[in-house]
């Protein structure tokens, strides 16, 4: 880590998830992700999830009213609907594709995951391509292993990381940088299996959105 604050106004950074529901572990970490490397805004994708995957419980329309319910009034965050708003569900290189597109191939664009995500990477689809269109921001999630599943993933992680957060903003794509962000041992399932059973969420979720829950009558 470098000693002086980077400034990477120019990355646009997204983060995607389920958000079923938007926790503070999602939130906390990318929070200080922002303050480390300098980010000035953040980008929430909301996932369309393929229906061979386990669906979400929550429709896509309650899941992006609670995302847009945990980051009222705070101008770091903003929400892109596009997966949510197509018929059918995309893969996320395809919205990575399009978002360059969009951009021009100058711009540097970051996508944001956590320790959980990096270490499934090689699953999806075409992700060999992924650093073609971005780079990956990862944060630090509690009981995930630092170390890939096979020496050639760690392989290419290696040649892929940077440790120089100034870095991020000088080349359009194609580095990883693991974060050091606080660990948060918070999941949306653990927050699912406390709403079915009637235990208290108090510590893991905005009070708006967990208001929301209550007032849906969602993971019951
Ligand atoms: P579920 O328990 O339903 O699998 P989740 O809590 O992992 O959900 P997702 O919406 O699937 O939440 O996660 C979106 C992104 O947020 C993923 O990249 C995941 O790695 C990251 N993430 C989720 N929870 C944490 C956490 N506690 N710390 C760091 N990253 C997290």
């Amino acid at each position: 880590m470098s000693n002086s604050k980077p400034d990477n106004a120019a990355l646009h950074a997204l983060f995607g998830g389920t958000f079923d529901p938007i926790h503070y572990g999602h939130l906390r970490p990318v929070e200080a992700l922002a303050q480390e490397v300098g980010l000035q805004h953040i980008i929430l994708l909301p996932n369309h999830v393929p229906p061979h995957r386990p669906q979400p419980e929550a429709s896509p329309a309650q899941r992006l009213k609670m995302v847009e319910l945990a980051i009222e009034g705070n101008p770091l965050f903003s929400v892109d609907e596009r997966e949510l708003r197509r018929t059918s569900p995309s893969y996320t290189i395809e919205t990575l594709e399009q978002l360059r597109e969009e951009l021009g191939k100058d711009i540097p664009l970051a996508f944001i995951f956590g320790q959980d995500t990096l270490l499934t990477l090689h699953t999806w689809n075409h992700w060999e391509s992924i650093l073609s269109y971005c780079h990956l921001l990862v944060c630090a999630r509690p009981g995930y292993p630092r170390q890939l599943a096979t020496p050639e993933l760690q392989q290419w992680l290696e040649e892929h990381l940077t440790t120089q957060p100034e870095k991020l903003g000088q080349q359009p794509n194609g580095l990883i940088y693991l974060a050091h962000t606080p660990l948060l041992d918070i999941s949306a399932t653990e927050i699912r299996e406390r709403q079915s059973t009637g235990r208290s969420c108090d510590d893991l979720l905005p009070p708006g959105v967990q208001k929301y829950i209550h007032q849906q009558g969602l993971y019951r």
